[in-house]
C-alpha cells in the first residue's frame, strides 16, 4: 500500500525527520494560504501522486511569488501529469503540496528495503541522490551501497554512522545523518513498511540535513494491525476494480491482453496465463475467487472482470479443493442471468463437486464452451478469439 509524498512527511516528522514546512492543498485559494501562512519568498509547489519522477515530469516547482504558487497550483491540480513512473496514460493530480524551497548543496539518496535473500531491513545509501539515482544505480551501482540490519539489534548508532561516513558525510553531518536513519528505520519497523525512501536527502544553506521528497510502501497484509496507516490509504490513487474487487474479498489483477481470466488460486492463475500465453493469447487480467467461492462471490468476478473493455472472451479455470464446483456453476449461470455478457466464455471444471456442476453449466442453455484440461481450455479461448477478429 502506497501512500502520499505529504503523508509520509507528517508520518516521518513525528520520528524526528527534520523535512520542510509544508501543508497539502486541494484548490488555488488553499495553496496561497498556505504559502502566505508558511513565510518566506520561496516555495515549492509539489503535485502528489503514487508515482515519482515528478521533478523530470513538470510536478514539482519552484514558486517565487504568490501568483507563482496560485499559477503552479491551478496548472497542476486536474491535470494528468506523465513522469516517467506512471506510465504514458499519466495521473490525475488532485492535491499538491506547497512546502519552504530549500537550497541545496548537495542530494543524497538514503533507502530501506527488505531485502529477501538476507531476510533484513537493509539501508541502501548513496552519494548520488536527487532525479538520477535510478540511473546511477544501473551505470554506477558501486556508488550505491548497502547494509542489511540485525534484527535483533536494529540499527546501531555505530553501524548509521559508517553508513553515513561511507556515503561522504563528515563532521556533525554524520550524527545527524545517523540519526535521520535511525528515525527511519523505527518508522520503518513500526509501521510494516516494505519501502522507504528519503530522495533527496539535502544537504542545505546553513548545512542541516532535511529530507526533501520521502517515500513510503506498506504491507497491506499487516495493515489489520496499523489503523493509522489504513486511513491515509487514497483509492483514487489505485485501479477501481482492484478496489472493488478486494471489498468482495476477490484478488484482481489488471493486465493489458484480452482474455479475462477467474481462476481459484494465484498459482492457478500463473499457469492459466501462461498457457493462454503458450496459444498466443494474451491475458487483459486476473480474477482469482480464493477458496469457497459462493455463487455471488462468482457473480461478482464476472462483473470485475467485464468491466475492462478490453476484455473479448473469459476463460474460467476451477480447480477446485475447498471449492464446489456446482457453486461455481451456479454463480457462472447467476451472471449470464443478470449481465449482459456477450462474450465467449470457455470453463475448465475439475476437483468437487464437477459431477453436479458440469450438468448446471450444460443443462442451463447458455452456450458456455467447456473444456477438459488446461491446455484444452487455452486452446479454445485463443480459437475464440481468432474466429473473432
Ligand atoms: P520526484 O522524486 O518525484 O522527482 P522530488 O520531491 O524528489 O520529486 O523533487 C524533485 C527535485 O526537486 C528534488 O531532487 C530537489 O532537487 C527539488 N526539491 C524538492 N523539494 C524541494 C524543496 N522543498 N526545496 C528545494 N528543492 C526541492
Ligand atoms: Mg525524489
Amino acid at each position: 500500500m502506497n501512500i502520499h509524498e505529504y503523508q509520509t512527511k507528517e508520518l516521518l516528522r513525528g520520528y524526528g525527520v527534520p523535512v520542510p514546512d509544508g501543508r497539502v492543498a486541494h484548490n488555488v485559494d488553499n495553496a496561497a494560504t498556505i504559502a502566505e501562512e508558511l513565510g518566506g519568498d520561496k516555495w515549492v509547489v509539489k503535485a502528489q501522486i503514487h508515482a515519482g519522477g515528478r521533478g523530470k515530469g513538470g510536478g514539482v516547482k519552484v514558486a517565487s511569488s504568490l501568483d507563482e504558487v496560485k499559477q503552479f497550483t491551478d496548472e497542476m491540480i486536474g491535470s494528468n501529469l506523465v513522469t516517467p513512473q506512471t506510465g504514458a496514460q499519466g495521473r490525475l493530480v488532485q492535491r499538491v503540496l506547497v512546502e519552504q524551497a530549500c537550497n541545496i548543496n548537495k542530494e543524497f539518496y538514503l533507502g530501506m528495503v527488505i531485502d529477501r535473500a538476507t531476510q533484513r531491513i537493509t539501508v541502501i545509501a548513496s552519494a548520488s541522490g536527487g532525479m538520477n539515482i535510478e540511473e546511477v544505480a544501473r551505470t554506477d551501482p558501486d556508488r550505491v551501497i548497502r547494509e542489511p540490519i540485525d534484527p535483533a539489534i536494529g540499527l546501531a548508532s555505530f553501524q548509521a554512522r559508517k553508513i553515513a561516513a561511507k556515503i561522504g558525510f563528515t563532521g556533525k553531518q554524520i550524527g545527524e545523518a545517523a540519526r535521520m536513519m535511525q528515525a527511519l528505520y523505527r518508522c520503518f519497523r513500526d509501521k510494516d513498511a516494505l519501502l522507504a525512501e528519503i530522495n533527496p536527502l539535502a544537504d542545505i544553506d546553513d548545512g542541516k540535513l532535511m529530507a526533501l521528497d520521502a517515500k513510503m510502501n506498506f504491507d497491506s497484509n499487516a495493515m489489520y494491525r496499523r489503523p493509522g496507516i489504513t486511513e491515509l490509504r487514497d483509492f483514487d490513487e489505485e485501479d477501481t476494480k482492484e478496489v472493488e474487487a478486494s471489498g468482495h474479498g476477490l484478488n484482481y489483477i489488471a493486465l493489458d491482453g484480452d482474455v479475462g481470466c477467474i481462476v481459484n488460486g494465484a498459482g492457478l492463475a500463473m499457469a492459466t496465463m501462461d498457457a493462454i500465453s503458450f496459444h498466443n493469447g494474451k491475458p487483459a487480467n486476473f480474477l482469482d475467487v480464493g477458496g469457497g467461492a459462493s455463487p455471488e462471490k462468482v457473480g461478482n468476478a464476472f462483473r470485475i472482470v467485464l468491466q475492462d473493455p478490453n476484455v473479448k472472451a473469459i476463460l474460467v479455470n476451477i480447480f477446485a479443493g475447498i471449492n464446489r464446483c456446482d457453486w461455481i456453476a451456479e454463480g457462472l449461470v447467476q451472471a449470464m442471468r443478470e449481465l449482459e455478457i456477450n462474450v465467449p466464455i470457455v470453463v475448465r471444471l475439475a476437483g468437487t463437486n464437477v459431477e453436479l456442476g458440469a450438468p448446471i453449466l450444460k443443462d442451463s442453455g447458455f452456450p458456455f464452451i467447456m473444456a477438459d484440461n488446461l491446455d484444452d481450455a487455452a486452446t479454445k479461448v485463443v480459437a475464440t478469439l481468432e474466429g473473432a477478429s
